[in-house]
Order: C-alpha cells, then structure tokens, then sequence
C-alpha cells in the first residue's frame, strides 16, 4: 500500500503515478487516495479526457461502482485553469491525454499541488500508451498495481484484447479485454481455441 509522503514545510508539489493493465485497481487506488485527502480536509479537483464515455460524464467510476466525481477534459491545457484552493490533483485513464499533460502537470507541481495520475502503462499491444511512459519518468512516485492472469493465475501485467479490432482507443469493458501475464499474453487467441 502505498503510504502518502509527510512534507511539512515543503514548498514544491509532486507527481504521483498509478499505473498497471486493465483490471489490476487502478481507479480504486486513486479513489482511496483522493479520499484520504478529501477527510484530511484538502481541496481535491478530479479529471478525466472526455473521450472516456463509459460512465457517467461527470464521474471517475471504477469498476466495483465506488465513483468520484471528475470533471471531462477534451484538452490537457485545461488543468491549468485549476484553482489556487486546490492543493490535490486527480487524473483518471490519463493515458488518453494528450502529450502536453507531461508539461501541464509539471507545472502545477512546481506551483505546489499534488498530482496523482492513474492509467494504463501499456496498450493492448503491449505498447507503452500514450503519454504514460514519459509521465513515468517526470513523477516522483510510482505504483505499479497488478491484477491477476484469467489463465493461469499469475501476476498480470497486460491487457489482452479478445476482439479482432486494431484500433488503440477502444474503451474496456470486461467482456472486449481480460488481464493476463506476459507468457499467456504472448500466447495470444492460442488459449482461446482451447
Ligand atoms: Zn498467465
């Protein structure tokens, strides 16, 4: 679990990434952090790109229900019209933001606020997606979540798709993608002919 820094007195904000494949409680763990916060009386602002439809337009909703509300974004520019009271910055499905997001939230970092950003680290190629690798890189801290393989039962690190579409964004929904490790995934539709 991970455990939230004490910086008393620090005048620098930070960056925070969640990531991990499709499955693995990603949303769940930047919820019950924006939770937290919210009960230790901090202002938190939630966002989304607003290409993720899947929900409520008006929500961060993980797949057990246990939503937060989070306003959709069409461009990362936007994060920074965030107002001076809010010292916690959320960033749901972030790897659907443009590449600008890398710049956006390091600004508002070096501007004193917290960002913590859940996406998915890989595509359904196994791909680094979008703007996740390079936010990877800039954030001071990172968690790796994992679900578990529909296969065999060990760690999943990758979202496989289960249907013949190529096209990248194609929001989850359980019955199109299952999580599996990095052997069942390179097996591919092999397992599905079983
Ligand atoms: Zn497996």
């Amino acid at each position: 679990m991970f455990l939230e820094p004490h910086f008393s007195g620090q005048r620098s904000g930070w960056l925070e990434v969640i990531c991990g494949s499709m499955f693995s409680g990603k949303t769940e763990e930047l919820i019950r952090r924006l939770k937290r916060a919210r009960i230790a009386g901090q202002q938190v602002a939630v966002y989304k790109p607003s290409i993720d439809t899947r929900y409520a337009e008006e929500s961060v909703v993980s797949h057990d229900s246990n939503s937060f509300v989070a306003t959709p974004i069409t461009q990362s520019a936007q994060l920074l019209e965030v107002g001076k009271e809010v010292t916690v910055i959320g960033l749901d499905e972030a790897q659907f933001f443009d590449r600008d997001v890398v710049q956006h939230t390091q600004e508002l970092a070096h501007r004193g606020k917290r960002i913590i950003i859940a996406g998915l680290d890989m595509d359904f190629r196994g791909q680094p997606f979008g703007p996740m690798c390079d936010l990877l890189a800039v954030a001071e801290y990172i968690t790796k979540v994992h679900a578990i393989c529909s296969h065999c039962g060990n760690l999943a690190t990758h979202s496989y798709r289960l249907s013949p579409s190529m096209d990248t964004v194609m929001l989850g929904e359980r019955d199109q993608y299952e999580a599996r490790c990095r052997k069942c995934f390179r097996m591919g539709n092999i397992l599905d002919l079983r």
